[in-house]
């Protein structure tokens, strides 16, 4: 299927003033994210590394590339020259080795903590309890080439409105929470000490994908990672 400009130019109308768009290109052609390059488009988003790796020196120098897949530390190296935004930091380690990879290029990366909220056993992602634990840890290391920047999560993949409603209105809960901002609590959030902390400045909340991302804006998300409504299905077989 191919690329659909009109509805690319129609969800950015949609977006404006609420939320960033991350363009999911894998497994996509570079003339497509091209494409959407000459249109204005500049944060895209990618899952493989050896994909990533691939397209990066083939398109502007100037394209945000966001790492939205599953990370393994083996292979931060290989995209911490360039990288923009990394989605689903799932463990200290992990950020531990963001870190160590950032500092040999002289940057500091912006990671998001992906929490787990689906009810699915296969999406990865910190519970509550881990979220709140790494948060007040990362107060006292020393990590100075990496930046939490805010919460990444994903739905169940399911038809069910209700539930993938409740799972993102769980995400802007915790999030409120971790940035201090539970206006309807009024009380003094418990880990608000952490947030002066150079490392973990949290502003961002990733969710919301093709299929839940009007839900997701509803429930307070500010960036989105939308892939086959502007790029048409993917095919893994190719
Ligand atoms: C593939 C992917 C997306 C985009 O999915 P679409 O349903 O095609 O919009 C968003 N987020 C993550 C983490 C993905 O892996």
């Amino acid at each position: 299927m191919a690329i659909n400009t009109e509805k690319y130019q129609e969800i950015i109308n949609e977006l404006k003033g609420k939320a960033t768009l991350v363009a999911v290109s894998k497994t996509k052609p570079v003339e497509d994210i091209k494409t959407l390059c000459d249109l204005g488009q500049r944060d895209f988003g990618e899952n493989y590394v050896q994909e990533l790796v691939d397209k990066q020196p083939l398109l502007p120098n100037d394209v945000r590339w966001h790492f939205i897949g599953h990370l393994q530390s083996n292979k931060v190296k290989f995209i911490a020259p360039f990288v923009h935004l990394i989605h689903g930091v799932d463990s200290l380690k992990l950020l531990q080795e963001i870190n160590k990879q950032a500092a040999k290029n002289n940057r500091v990366i912006d990671c998001l903590l992906q929490v787990h909220i689906a009810k699915e056993e296969t999406k990865f992602g910190m519970d509550e309890v881990e979220l709140n634990e790494a948060i007040s840890q990362l107060a006292n290391m020393p990590m100075k080439n990496v930046r939490v920047a805010g919460l990444m999560g994903m739905a169940s993949f399911s038809e069910d409105v209700d539930l993938v409603r409740s799972e993102f209105k769980y995400l802007k809960g915790l999030f409120d929470k971790v940035t201090g901002e539970s206006p309807a609590i009024g009380q003094r959030p418990t880990i608000n000490s952490s947030l002066s902390t150079a490392n973990c400045q949290l502003s961002t909340l990733s969710m919301g994908m093709s299929g839940d991302y009007k839900i997701a804006i509803e429930e307070g998300s500010n960036m989105v990672r939308i892939g086959s409504l502007i790029f048409g299905e993917r095919n893994y077989n190719k």
